[in-house]
């Protein structure tokens, strides 16, 4: 059943070509809004917007003190400078060695740190090179959400600080203690209620969420929430994000059609066992509008809540469990929250003359090349023809010079091409160091896309900065990805 809705300020609609760059959306598979019918959304990072620095801060503190009080580790780490700028989303920890690793989308190391020193291309060659990494591995851990930064901080920090004071150091049992305290630092409430009692100081409000979701709302489709926040934090913040923004609606529940927390996402999306219960411990035998349930999972959802197939469309920040599960486990469609895509698109845009030049003296380059190859045949023919005239008792003045002159032209060429590839060395550091001062761009690893940014395109349909930004298109909105084209079809249309 539809409620009679309230009417408040509608965003214009604008031409998808208008709306600026850090409001749009951007397309992997193309998406018919007006198929859709019922539009799911996380909270964590998804509605709720956190302020990564001082999320990452609270939760190194409480940890550190953890490890140091309860766990006796050196009391050296309660003074060492954990960097909250040091990590970004798709690196991959090495348990084994205690290095931090960002990868390519064919899973080739580019960057790699040990504590906060970066590691020569020859140590990168080789300890990573002499066979594919396995991210899915025991050694390895893949950082892909936002939560998950603060860990990396943490070991990061922790192995530069242990190793210089000599102690020893088991990596993998590092890394573990630090995740079990992060997580135990969440569950006994030392993060959790830091944020809630100081909530203008953690979260950011998006003052358009609201509108954006009622004008969804407004074209008949369902909304639908499913965090695995509990019942009693989802409260205290979605009221928080929706507050002074109501347009009219009793509360947030209003603006939702089912609300489920303590999802345990992803086994929300693997498990088809799991029921949906009440406040009060009770199974739910329906999904009513405005009751706050936990638990359950994609199969009872689609039962109860007649929310199945690809006409749903769900909004998450996390690869694995909200983008890849729903797309795996269902034919869900998803949208993916990046909310360093604001960042990331200032920062290109900033530094598109030195990619340009950097396409340029590729061009360039190829070219030098091609001429060196000519040059340096020729020099050796006439290498040869100087022999033969010799051994012929014949005239070499001539052939003499003219080698002479091909020398000096492939020394000269040589000389070029090392110039060129000392700028271009030069502008990759000063454009990674533009996006990010450790690890360069989120989406790109040198010329190819990063390991995270593979990730994205094979698994998220959509993907913008914020929930709100699809209030910048019709509801009815027809999201179209770019054409794809083979290598082989660039190369006949640039011919
Ligand atoms: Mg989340």
């Amino acid at each position: 059943m539809q409620l009679p809705l309230p009417i408040p300020d509608l965003p214009p609609d604008q031409a998808p070509s208008e709306v600026p760059p850090r409001q749009r959306v951007y397309v992997n598979r193309n998406l018919r809004l007006d198929c859709i019918t019922a539009v799911g959304f996380d909270m964590d990072y998804t509605l709720a917007i956190y302020d990564q620095r001082a999320m990452d801060r609270l939760s190194i503190d409480a940890t550190v003190r953890k490890l140091v009080v309860e766990l006796g580790y050196p009391e050296c780490l309660l003074d060492a400078a954990f960097r909250t700028d040091f990590p970004i989303r798709g690196l991959l920890v090495d348990r084994e060695l205690g290095n931090v690793l960002k990868m390519d989308r064919y899973r080739y190391v580019k960057k790699a740190y040990h504590g906060m020193r970066e590691l020569s291309r020859e140590e990168r060659h080789k300890l990573y090179h002499s066979r594919p990494i396995r991210p899915g591995s025991a050694r390895y851990h893949w950082v892909d959400t936002l939560y998950g930064l603060s860990e990396v901080t943490l070991f990061a920090g922790a192995i530069e600080a242990l190793e210089r004071v000599g102690t020893e150091v088991d990596r993998g049992k590092l890394f573990d203690d630090i995740r079990r305290s992060i997580d135990l630092a969440h569950q006994d409430g030392s993060i959790l209620d830091r944020i809630t009692s100081h909530k203008e100081f953690y979260l950011r409000r998006d003052p358009d969420l609201p509108a954006a979701l009622h004008r969804l709302k407004s074209v008949g489709k369902r909304l639908f929430l499913v965090t695995n926040s509990h019942a009693a934090y989802t409260e205290e913040v979605m009221a928080y994000l929706f507050q002074g923004y109501l347009n009219g609606y009793s509360s947030w529940r209003a603006f939702f059609d089912v609300i489920v927390t303590a999802a345990k996402k992803p086994d929300f999306f693997r498990r088809d066992d799991l029921s949906f219960v009440t406040a009060t411990g009770a199974r739910a035998e329906s999904l009513e509008r405005g009751v706050i349930y936990a638990g359950g999972c994609l199969s009872e959802l689609a039962r109860l809540g007649e929310l199945e197939g690809d006409s749903v469309l769900y909004v998450g920040d996390h690869i694995y469990g909200d983008v890849l599960r729903a797309k795996k486990e269902s034919a869900w469609r998803t949208m993916m929250i990046i909310q360093e895509m604001d960042r990331e698109l200032e920062v290109h845009e900033e530094v598109t003359p030195l990619l340009d030049r950097m396409d340029q003296l590729e061009a360039i380059g190829d070219v030098l090349h091609e001429e060196l190859r000519f040059r340096t045949a020729r020099l050796k023919q006439l290498g040869r023809d100087l022999e033969r005239a010799r051994e012929e008792g014949l005239a070499t003045t001539e052939i003499g010079a003219r080698r002479v002159h091909h020398r000096r032209l492939v020394e000269r060429l040589k000389t070029r091409l090392r110039d060129l590839s000392a700028e271009l060395e030069e502008l990759e550091v000063r454009v990674d160091r533009a996006f990010h001062p450790y690890w360069g761009s989120l989406f790109k690893a040198g010329p190819e896309v990063s390991l995270f940014g593979d990730q994205v395109e094979q698994y998220a349909c959509l993907y913008t900065d914020r929930v709100s930004n699809i209030a910048r298109y019709s509801p009815l909105h027809y999201f179209r990805s770019p054409r794809d084209r083979m290598p082989h079809e660039l190369g006949a249309s640039a011919e």
